[in-house]
């Protein structure tokens, strides 16, 4: 059985998320997204548990895929669950340098691989940082997000683009 592990803090998902998770359970028999607090990011939008919701609902036509949350190094989360591969999506070259890193770093702590697939073009521009930006101002994100979490968004945002949450 090979597992992969698709990390990220999908604060919220995104198109370009659930495009790279799709083509990785098309790959590897299990794949197990883990959902983490990024450190470098002090302020989340969503909750742990209501990104995990959301990641829940949207990849619910994928039997081989579970989500899952994590605290700490993703190679002992990964070693853990017994998987033996992290996948990730790149964007741009911008994406690159920091992923080399940590790509590189991972497989010296614990000799895990990380594969690369590269984004759809029509997502190359997505991140949920920009996602959260657009929504709170009032922008339309429905052709960026999965309707559950456009709705979401729409919930938490009021309409008058004042950047003040519902
Ligand atoms: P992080 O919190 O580590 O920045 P994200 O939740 O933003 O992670 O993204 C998780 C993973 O999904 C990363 O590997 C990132 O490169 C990838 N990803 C994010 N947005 C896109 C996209 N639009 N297309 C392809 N891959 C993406």
């Amino acid at each position: 059985m090979a597992t992969a592990l698709c990390p990220g803090s999908f604060d919220p998902v995104t198109n370009g998320h659930l495009d790279i998770i799709e083509r990785t359970a098309r790959h590897f028999d299990d794949v197990i997204v883990a959902v983490s607090r990024n450190p470098q990011k002090a302020k989340s939008l969503f909750t742990l548990e209501e990104r995990q919701a959301m990641l829940d609902k949207v990849t619910d036509h994928l039997g081989n895929v579970r989500i899952e949350l994590f605290t700490g190094l993703l190679v002992d989360f990964a070693q853990d669950l017994g998987a033996q591969a992290i996948v990730k999506g790149l964007r741009a070259v911008s994406d690159f340098d920091y992923e080399l890193q940590m790509a590189q770093m991972n497989q010296r702590l614990t000799g895990i691989d990380t594969f690369f697939i590269s984004t759809s073009p029509q997502y190359s521009f997505l991140s949920s940082s920009l996602v959260r930006e657009v929504a709170r101002f009032g922008g339309d994100v429905t052709s960026m997000v999965p309707k559950t979490v456009g709705d979401r968004l729409a919930q938490l945002f009021d309409s008058s683009g004042s950047g003040k949450e519902a």
